[in-house]
């Protein structure tokens, strides 16, 4: 705890934050041109944080020709890489000296607890946005064997105007993984934060600025998905469309495409990731403490949250015993508390979906564990943590993605009808796998069908890996690690005769 500043010092720098409030454009933060604006929300105590600018097609063309202009002129898709990445790092070294402005910004917005914020969230996106910049001036094209005739170049250029439409479960985050590959490989980018959570991406435009990222060259468009996530998605001359969010909206991008101009999709979409422990597993601290983790790290709004727990019927009453024990530490409350590990859902319709689901869990027969009710702390949006045990496949909340502090735990009796539970889903973003033998997490990391399995921890990989999503988790590309690149850049083949 001693890391950490009192609940009272965190709540004095949340009234001392400054940050923008209208959209950034061409280096400028401006009002929207229709002069719309819409609430911010501290979601932990109801009060309105800010009026934000909120963006239409307008401000979308004038953004995407402003960005389409500067890619042309080359004053950053142009730049020695090294020069962008030295760009890109005098950038994060700002992040740097605002992480706790950062940290509590991101908290009063979303509800995340501060705690996370100050030891994921900042430095993580600090950190992925680092190794992108590094990773400018360290990218080869190749030489294709073509024979002694021909030199066949392959070089990768990038790929122009990128938007980027994001999520509001890890607002800063999820800008980092994309605009960290965009911005390092040279391309114009326009964010389009989530509308409840648009503040942080606001004030890392104004760092950016500070920074040196030439004008022109990020832009921040906050505003309702409907019409700035459609009006980038159709608009003519926007290359690339980087999609992180649900599956249901991520469906419509596909469409927004072939309807314009076919402009590249990539969706980082739902999961119903489980959480698989294997026959052999006998100790149950570490494990529980890492199934909690999975379950209600950022109060279960996660993409890869895992909602499913699946253990042999044997170890039922043990693991659950563990669970239960580990998730009574977890502290439910002012997110600006660092004692507490949840803080609040983000909105009231997230809110009421949550516990509309809890509600069906308990219609369709599935027994609440623990939790199962609203938190009534002031304002707030809080829900008690909940686990429901008696979850069979074909129940509601074991096949749709709750979204919330909820989770499942599910028994069977056999390893091989673990692995075909854990795949029984429509999603396949990520999988976790307990064994202690080593040939048995080989076969099973391979039949289980998701694009990232943890091994022995809950966990995402890192910087350096690839991640996204098999079957309706995912399309068109990878977030994070050397794949993410390719998201951003053409191929170009560059073929020379050289007989005469
Ligand atoms: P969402 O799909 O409701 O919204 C995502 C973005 O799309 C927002 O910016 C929103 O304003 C915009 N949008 C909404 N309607 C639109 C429309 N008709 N046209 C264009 N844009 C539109 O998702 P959310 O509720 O913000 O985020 C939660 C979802 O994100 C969950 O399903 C979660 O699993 C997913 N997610 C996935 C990953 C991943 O990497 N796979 C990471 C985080 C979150």
């Amino acid at each position: 705890m001693s890391d950490f500043l009192s609940v009272k010092e965190y709540e004095a720098i949340a009234k001392r934050l400054s940050y923008p409030t209208q959209a950034f454009i061409d280096g400028e933060f401006t009002a929207a041109a229709s002069g719309r604006t819409m609430r911010s929300i501290n979601p932990a105590t109801g009060s309105v944080i800010a009026e934000l600018a909120s963006c239409g097609r307008e401000d979308v063309d004038r953004a995407v020709k402003i960005a389409r202009r500067t890619f042309e002129n080359g004053v950053w898709s142009k730049k020695h890489p090294s020069e962008r990445k030295e760009i890109i790092l005098a950038f994060t070294a700002l992040l740097r000296e605002h992480l706790i402005e950062l940290a509590v910004l991101e908290s009063i917005d979303s509800g995340k607890p501060l705690r996370a914020c100050l030891t994921g969230d900042v430095p993580g996106s600090i950190a992925c946005l680092e190794w992108h910049a590094e990773y400018a001036d360290k990218s080869y094209g190749s030489i294709s064997p073509s024979g002694d005739s021909a030199v066949g170049m392959i070089v990768k250029e990038p790929a122009g105007v990128v938007a980027c439409v994001l999520p509001w479960n890890f607002p800063l985050l999820m800008m980092a993984w994309k605009l960290g590959p965009a911005l390092s490989e040279g391309n114009s980018v326009i964010i389009k934060p989530a509308s409840a959570t648009s503040l942080t991406a606001l004030k890392l435009a104004e760092l950016a600025a500070e920074a040196g990222i030439p004008e022109g060259a990020l832009a921040v468009l906050p505003g309702p998905g409907p019409e700035v996530g459609e009006a980038l998605g159709l608009h003519p001359d926007v290359d690339v469309l980087s999609f992180t969010g649900s599956t249901e909206v991520g469906r419509k991008f596909l469409e927004y495409s072939a309807r314009s101009n076919l402009k590249r999709i990539v969706l980082e979409l739902g999961g119903k990731s489980p959480f698989v422990i294997l026959d052999d597993i006998t100790d149950f601290a570490y494990v529980a403490q890492q199934a909690v983790s999975a379950a209600f790290w950022n109060m279960g709004e996660n993409c890869t949250q895992n909602s499913r727990i699946i253990v042999p019927e044997k170890s039922k009453d043990a693991f659950t015993e563990a669970f239960l024990a580990e998730l009574s530490t977890w502290k439910t409350g002012n997110p600006l508390d660092p004692a507490n590990s949840l803080g609040a859902l983000v909105n009231k319709t997230q809110y009421d979906t949550v516990l509309n689901y809890i509600e069906k869990g308990k219609a369709e027969g599935a027994q609440v564990l623990t939790g199962g009710q609203p938190l009534h702390i002031g304002q707030g949006l809080f829900i008690e943590p909940t686990v429901f045990g008696e979850v069979t496949s074909t129940q509601t909340i074991a096949r749709e993605e709750i979204f919330g502090p909820v989770t499942s735990i599910m028994a069977v009796s056999s390893n091989e009808e673990a692995i075909a539970l854990a795949n029984d889903t429509n999603y396949g973003l990520q999988a976790t796998l307990f064994t202690n033998n080593l040939a048995l997490a080989h076969r099973c990391a391979k039949a289980l069908r998701a694009g990232t399995i943890s091994v022995n921890v809950y966990c995402e990989g890192d910087d350096s890996t690839p991640f996204g999503g098999y079957k309706q988790s995912g399309f068109g590309g990878k977030d994070k690690g050397r794949e993410s690149h390719s998201q951003y850049v053409e191929t170009k083949t560059i073929f020379m005769n050289i007989e005469n």
